[in-house]
């Protein structure tokens, strides 16, 4: 498989959104505002470089108006919006990132423009190759430049930016193709109209950086493990609806609310709940006796009361307990006594054989011992959690 940087940071946000889109290759079945709109701002950025390689300087107006129609013959049903804003507020949003760009950069002449969308295809190693897409290459005095145009509302910190692996991925991709070692790379955050630049002797430790992403994306085909990975980028995902965390809302969506009500599913959760509710009441009462039992054990100083069915027997004794685990642990090694109480904790070997952080020597003879369970916990939560 050949790795293009989306699919590696995708399968770090999500690994079933990698899954879906990158292994089954499926084609989501609907797309952000969010990614319309970068689409938009970066297809009218193309025309206004394109247009001036071929000596045509686009007036303002003209690349509104290019990005105006554009926005209105691409939009769907399918484009959805996350938040309380409409499609009309981004498409606003993206004219003016636009109009800033153009105010702060006419009249683009600042070096010769090398590519522009210019697709990139590179090896890491002998192993993994990547493809990328560079939004424009241009050359000042002799240093290659790569730009990369960002609509996010998020504005990243300078350390963020020097640990960000895309553009690094790029230089090495530039130095691949042409030659070229002198890079600088420059992020353009149009929300911000605001210029981020980076220039290193040396964009080697992306590679490395990358590579181990890769091995770990490998890792996760060889055990076909892709789960779902919550996160506030859900609202934003254009796989909800296949997404096991989401298509059930979906399914309740597509239906009458007549049948929505009866739906297996919905009148399964409404029903646990409202057992939950009234187990959590009667253990509440439970605790209340509980305590009023103790009270009477020790005002009558009995220690078995009688009722009806059954017979309550109310021990109650004294422990000993250690304020300080530590300085516990720190006497018992020094007494030579401490593998006597040590109780080795099963849950944290389990999970590191999962995470394969365990030598695999040592996984290797664990596997003959161990065995494979299903668990099943169900949690239920508020439905507010996501807004
Ligand atoms: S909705 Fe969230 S958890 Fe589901 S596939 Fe998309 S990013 Fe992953």
């Amino acid at each position: 498989m050949i790795y293009s940087y989306s699919a590696i940071s995708s399968f770090e946000s999500c690994p079933l959104k990698f899954k879906l889109a990158y292994i089954d290759r499926i084609k989501p079945p609907r797309r952000s505002i969010e990614m319309f709109l970068g689409s938009r701002v970066h297809e009218a950025l193309e025309k206004l470089y394109r247009d001036k390689l071929f000596g045509k300087l686009l007036s303002l107006e003209e690349l509104l108006e290019f990005y105006n129609e554009r926005w209105r013959r691409e939009m769907s049903d399918t484009i959805f919006v996350a938040k309380e804003y409409d499609a009309e507020n981004y498409r606003i949003m993206g004219q003016r990132y636009l109009v800033d760009y153009y105010n702060t950069y006419k009249p683009f002449d600042e070096g010769r423009t090398i590519a522009l969308e210019k697709r990139v295809f590179f090896p890491l190693n002998d192993k993994y190759w990547v493809s990328g897409i560079i939004d424009r290459i241009t050359e000042v005095d002799g240093v290659y430049e790569v730009h990369d145009y960002k609509t996010s509302l998020y504005l990243p910190t300078r350390k963020e930016i020097e640990e960000d692996c895309q553009l690094a991925l790029y230089a090495i991709a530039l130095d691949h193709l042409y030659g070229v070692k002198d890079i600088e790379l420059v992020w353009h955050f149009l929300a911000f109209n605001k210029e981020i630049r980076l220039r290193k002797p040396s964009y080697e430790d992306a590679r490395e950086e990358v590579i181990k992403r890769i091995e770990k994306i490998e890792e996760a085909r060889k055990r076909n493990d892709f789960p779902p990975r919550e996160s506030s980028l859900c609202p934003y995902c254009s796989y909800r609806p296949l997404c096991p965390l989401f298509k059930h809302e979906y399914r309740l969506e597509e239906m009458e609310p007549e049948e929505a009500l009866h739906e297996g599913g919905f009148t399964l959760v409404n029903k646990y709940w409202e057992l939950s509710q009234k187990i959590a009441e009667l253990e509440e009462e439970r605790e209340k006796i509980r305590k009023k039992l103790v009270e009477y054990a020790r005002k009558n100083e009995v220690q078995y009361v009688y009722g009806s069915d059954r017979v309550a027997n109310i021990k109650i004794y004294h422990n000993i307990h250690f304020k300080d685990k530590v300085v516990v642990e720190s006497i018992l090694r020094k007494e030579g006594l401490y593998d006597k109480y040590a109780k080795i904790d099963l849950i944290k070997v389990a999970n590191d054989i999962k995470n394969e952080t365990l030598p695999k020597h040592v996984i290797e003879k664990l596997k003959k011992f161990m065995e494979h369970k299903e668990n099943i916990k169900i949690y239920l939560r508020s439905m507010e959690r996501e807004e």
